[in-house]
C-alpha cells in the first residue's frame, strides 16, 4: 500500500490527487491535509466577494490538460449560462467563487470514483507544522502534536501571505489597522466609509481590494503605491494570434536577445493599432523554457530591470473592469503612485504615510485610516510565516533557488533536491514553489499539468 501525504487543499493539492484517483487502484491511500481553506477551492477560488473575477477567459481554465473542454461545457450546464452565446461564454472572465464550485464538482467525482475503486481518501484538517524523513517513512507532524506516516509526500502549499515590505517603524505592522492577509475579508470590513485607505501594491490584487471596498460603498480616496506605479492593463485584444515573433525564437535564446526581439516586433504591431500583448501571449507556451535556459546574469537582471514590466503585461484584467479603475481615478477616488514607502506612523487611528515619489523625488506625504498589503505571495520562505516551510529549510529537506521565488526540485517530476544536492526521495512539490525553475508557474494552465505529470510519476514508482 502507498500512503501519499498531500499537505494543501488548493487547485495543485487537489488536482495531484483527483489525477491520482483516476490512474491508480485500490493500492494507494491517499491523506490530504489542509489548515484553513475550503476543500478544492484554496485562496484564489473562495474569494470573499461573488464580484472577484477569474483572470483568464473560462475557455482556458480546465482543471485537466487533455480536457480543454471541461470547465466550459460545465458553465454551459448551468442555468445561467446554457442560453448564452457559447463565443460570448468561452471568452468570458467568470467569478471566481464559480470557478471554486466547479472544483467542487470535480472533487466529488473523484471521490466517487474512489470509492468505486476502493481508494481511501481521508481529509483532514490541520496545520502541518513539521516533516521528519524516517529511512523510507516520512512523518508529518500536525500542530496538535499529532503524527501521520506516509511514504510519499506532496508539498502543495501554494501561495504564501505577502511580507511586509521594509520601512524606518517596522513595529507599525502591530497595528490593528494594517492587513498583511488581502485575500481575508477582515481587510476590507469594519471600515469608515469616508476615511482614506492604502492599498501596498498595484496588481490583480489590488483590483479585488478596490472592488470589495466599492461594494461596500466606501466614499473615501483608496491611495495605490508601487514601485513603478504601472497602470494595470486590460484584455484588449484576446481574439488576435501573434505568430511572427515565435517563428524566430531559437530553443536557447539569452535575455538581451529575446528582449530585442520583442521590441521589434512590438513596435511593427503598434504601427497598425495593436498593443504589445498578442506579441507577450504568444511567448507563454514557450516561456518556461525561456527561463530554464537564461544565464544566472540574465535571470538576476531580469529580475532587476524587467519583472514588474513583465507582470503588468502578463497579468491583465477584463476590459470592463479596466474602464471601472479609470472612472475611479477620473473621480479622484482612485489615486496610484510610483514610490517607496519611507515610514507608516499611527496616531489615534490616522496613519502618516510617508513615501519617495519615484519621478520626483520629492517625499510626499498622505493620511490613511487603514493599511492593506497586496504585494503578491511571498516566495522566500525565510521571510514566511509558515512553520513547515522553515522547518523543513532549517533541515535541509528543502532548499530555494538563488533568487528564493521557490524550492530546488527535480524539473521533470517536481522531487526536492535538498542540502548538499541530495534528492529527497519521495518528496515532492508544485505550483508557486516550483516558480523558480519554470518561472510561470501559478496559473491553472501550468498547475493542471504539473499535478497530472506528479500523479503519473508516484503512480508508477
Ligand atoms: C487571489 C488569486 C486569484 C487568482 N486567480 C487566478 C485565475 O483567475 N486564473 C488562474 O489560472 N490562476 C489564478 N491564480 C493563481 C492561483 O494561485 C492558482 O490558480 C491556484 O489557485 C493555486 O493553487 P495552489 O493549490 O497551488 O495554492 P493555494 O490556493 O494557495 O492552496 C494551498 C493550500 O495549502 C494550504 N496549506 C499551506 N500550508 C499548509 C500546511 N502547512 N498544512 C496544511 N495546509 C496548508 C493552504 O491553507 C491553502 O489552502 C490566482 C491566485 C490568487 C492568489
Amino acid at each position: 500500500m502507498k500512503r501519499i501525504g498531500i499537505i494543501g487543499a488548493g487547485f495543485s493539492g487537489i488536482m495531484t490527487a483527483v489525477n491520482l484517483i483516476n490512474k491508480s487502484d485500490s493500492s494507494i491511500e491517499i491523506f490530504i491535509f489542509e489548515k484553513e481553506n475550503p476543500i478544492a477551492k484554496g485562496i484564489a477560488y473562495s474569494p470573499y466577494s461573488k464580484k472577484q473575477l477569474l483572470n483568464v477567459p473560462s475557455a482556458k481554465m480546465s482543471a485537466f490538460k487533455d480536457l480543454p473542454d471541461h470547465f466550459f461545457n460545465w458553465t454551459k450546464s448551468l442555468d445561467q449560462y446554457k442560453d448564452v452565446d457559447d463565443s460570448i461564454l468561452a471568452g468570458a472572465f467568470l467569478p471566481r467563487y464559480l470557478y471554486g464550485q466547479y472544483l467542487e464538482f470535480v472533487w466529488n467525482e473523484a471521490l466517487v470514483t474512489a470509492k468505486s475503486k476502493s481508494i481511501q481518501v481521508k481529509i483532514l484538517r490541520s496545520n502541518i507544522i513539521d516533516m521528519v524523513r524516517k529511512d523510507s517513512e516520512i512523518e508529518l507532524i500536525g500542530d496538535n502534536n499529532e503524527v501521520f506516516i506516509v511514504d510519499y509526500c506532496v508539498l502543495a502549499t501554494g501561495n504564501l501571505v505577502p511580507r511586509n515590505q521594509s520601512i524606518e517603524n517596522m513595529d507599525f505592522y502591530e497595528s490593528e489597522n494594517y492587513f498583511q492577509n488581502p485575500w481575508k475579508i477582515e481587510s476590507v470590513e469594519n471600515l469608515n466609509k469616508n476615511e482614506n485607505v492604502l492599498i501596498i501594491g498595484n496588481g490583480l490584487t489590488m483590483v479585488d481590494t478596490v472592488l470589495a471596498l466599492q461594494e461596500r460603498n466606501f466614499k473615501g480616496i483608496i491611495y495605490s503605491i508601487s514601485p513603478n506605479g504601472y497602470h494595470i492593463l486590460s484584455h484588449r485584444h484576446a481574439p488576435i494570434k501573434y505568430n511572427k515573433l515565435v517563428e524566430e525564437l531559437p530553443d536557447v535564446i539569452d535575455l538581451k536577445t529575446i528582449r530585442n526581439l520583442i521590441v521589434k516586433h512590438v513596435r511593427s504591431v503598434r504601427k497598425l493599432g495593436v498593443s504589445a500583448e498578442p506579441v507577450i501571449d504568444s511567448l507563454r507556451p514557450f516561456s518556461q523554457n525561456i527561463w530554464k535556459n537564461f544565464s544566472i546574469k540574465d535571470k538576476r537582471e531580469f529580475l532587476r530591470k524587467y519583472r514588474h514590466a513583465w507582470g503588468v503585461a502578463r497579468h491583465r484584467i477584463p476590459i470592463h473592469m479596466n474602464d471601472f479603475l479609470l472612472k475611479l481615478m477620473f473621480s479622484i477616488k482612485l489615486k496610484v503612485f510610483a514610490g517607496t514607502i519611507k515610514s507608516l506612523k499611527e496616531n489615534n487611528g490616522i496613519i502618516e504615510v510617508s513615501f519617495l515619489e519615484k519621478n520626483s523625488k520629492t517625499l510626499e506625504k498622505i493620511f490613511v485610516s487603514r493599511v492593506i498589503n497586496c504585494t503578491g505571495p511571498e516566495s522566500n520562505i525565510k521571510l514566511s510565516d509558515s512553520q513547515l516551510l522553515k522547518n523543513c529549510l532549517e533541515k535541509g529537506i528543502i532548499t530555494q533557488d538563488e533568487f528564493c521565488l521557490g524550492f530546488n526540485a527535480d524539473p521533470t517530476n517536481y522531487e526536492l533536491v535538498g542540502k548538499n544536492g541530495e534528492v529527497q526521495r519521495n518528496i515532492f512539490t508544485l505550483g508557486t514553489n516550483l516558480k523558480g525553475i519554470f518561472w510561470e508557474s501559478a496559473a491553472v494552465n501550468e498547475l493542471r499539468s504539473q499535478a497530472e505529470n506528479l500523479a503519473n510519476y508516484i503512480s508508477q514508482n
